[in-house]
């Protein structure tokens, strides 16, 4: 474990805005509770999903949203027009129009908005924040290879004998190579047993089943 003053990192190698509400961070001490929002935060962390979800991402997926968006109202109006023009209004139509506005919402609600759960790759160990709930601290040695499961669409990583499941909508929404770029990440991050570039070897011990995100 290390720390202290010998190895503070540069302003720039730290956290830029807090992972639960975009305050910016710049100048404020490694550790310190956001003015805005009172998260504790150490800006050392490397944070995945939430507020740290980049806006080219969103933008990437926009639009798809928009053709999906459009669809949506289409079909909704196009229900009422119908059901107005008949002048009769049927259980079909209200549960058509109905679903139409919730699929409506959930769309913009995951294309358009941020997730509120995070993860915070930290000094001590992988922090998951789930929106409403404390955040669960895993210490580096006991967190084994993550992976992204197809079949649950989630990302895993084993803790000693347990599972650690996290659904990738609640994380990433649609945005998988975010998912990705963070299950690299925990299997780079430094192990406190092992020397630099072991993380290496052992990312090369995949599991048949795990997806090799290993790239360029
Ligand atoms: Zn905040």
């Amino acid at each position: 474990m290390t720390n202290g003053a010998a190895d503070t990192p540069a302003e720039t190698d730290l956290l830029t805005r807090c992972p639960r509400c975009r305050y910016r961070l710049r100048g404020l001490p490694v550790h310190h509770t956001c003015p805005e929002c009172g998260l504790e935060l150490d800006r050392r962390w490397q944070v995945f999903g939430g507020q740290a979800l980049p806006g080219s991402a969103l933008r990437h997926g926009r639009p798809i949203a928009y053709i999906v968006l459009a669809i949506v109202v289409w079909i909704a109006g196009s229900t009422i027009f119908t059901q107005l023009s008949s002048g009769r209004v049927t259980v079909f139509g209200v549960m058509t129009v109905g679903g139409s506005l919730a699929a409506g919402a959930g769309i913009y609600l995951t294309s358009f908005r941020r997730p509120k759960s995070f993860i915070a790759l930290a000094p001590e160990g992988l922090i998951v924040f789930r929106d409403g709930q404390p955040p669960e601290t895993f210490p580096w040695s006991d967190v084994g290879r993550a992976r992204y499961d197809i079949a649950s669409k989630s990302l895993m990583f084993p803790v000693g004998k347990r599972r650690v499941r996290l659904p990738s909508m609640q994380f990433f929404h649609w945005y998988i190579f975010e998912l990705d770029r963070c299950v690299r990440a925990i299997n780079r991050y430094p192990r406190p047993d092992e020397p630099p570039g072991a993380a290496n070897q052992s990312a090369s011990r995949a599991s048949p089943s795990s997806i090799d995100t290993r790239g360029s």
